[in-house]
């Protein structure tokens, strides 16, 4: 049988938060049993008070345009309404990081492809302050030489601008680049960028479509 012409892989990208981490729901369990506060209320605190069709404040902070501070106490107001009494969020990110550990199998696999010779970037929606926390968590300047962070560039997965950005900075071919992440709607605007993608479950499943992917 004749090999599929599909392009080599060259680059690969990764997302940060559940993928180079432990889940991103565990984090908000814990975030949860210190305040009582679940993921679902913080979600419909988050649209309190928004226009029909207005976008969740989550996507600001994630593109820097607000800062956390106003978004935590953005976040305060809205679950004022639902609880019938403002509780103090300023624990948040210490439960939340504090919860968050890095994801050992990844960052190895991710080590191992730069000693490959591939091209290594991280593509991650995040937040500005806190990038001295996720910094902390591996050698992020020894895997990868490009880093794509949201709240720096001013968009966020799964806007095609940000994929654009990050094809421009590797200086790869969209073909030649393997996406990893552990949300399906921004694999597939890696998809539709031209790039292959890989939808992280879990490290097995992963691992094992990550090395197929490279052949
Ligand atoms: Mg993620």
């Amino acid at each position: 049988m004749a090999e599929s012409p599909k392009t080599k892989i060259t680059t690969v990208i990764s997302d940060f938060g559940g993928v180079l981490t432990t889940p991103l729901l565990a984090a908000f369990a814990a975030f949860q049993d210190d305040s009582g506060i679940s993921p679902e209320k913080l979600g419909l605190a988050m649209r309190e008070g928004l226009a029909e069709g207005e976008e969740i404040p989550l996507f600001k902070l994630e593109r820097g345009e607000i800062s956390e501070d106003a978004f935590i106490e953005g976040l305060e107001t809205g679950l004022e309404s639902i609880l019938g009494h403002r509780p103090h969020l300023h624990h948040f990110r210490q439960k939340f990081w504090g919860a968050l550990h890095p994801n050992e199998e990844m960052i190895a696999l991710m080590h191992e492809l730069k000693a490959s010779g591939l091209r290594m970037a991280m593509l991650t929606n995040n937040v500005r302050e806190w990038e001295p926390l996720w910094r902390s968590m591996l050698p992020v300047d020894e895997i990868f030489e490009e880093i794509v962070d949201s709240a720096f560039v001013g968009c966020r997965k799964p806007e095609a601008r940000i994929y654009e950005l990050t094809l421009e900075r590797v200086g790869s071919p969209a073909g030649a680049c393997l996406f990893i992440d552990d949300l399906q709607v921004n694999c597939e605007a890696a998809e539709a960028a031209g790039m292959s993608a890989v939808h992280f479950r879990d490290n097995a499943q992963a691992i094992g479509e990550i090395r197929a992917a490279l052949g």
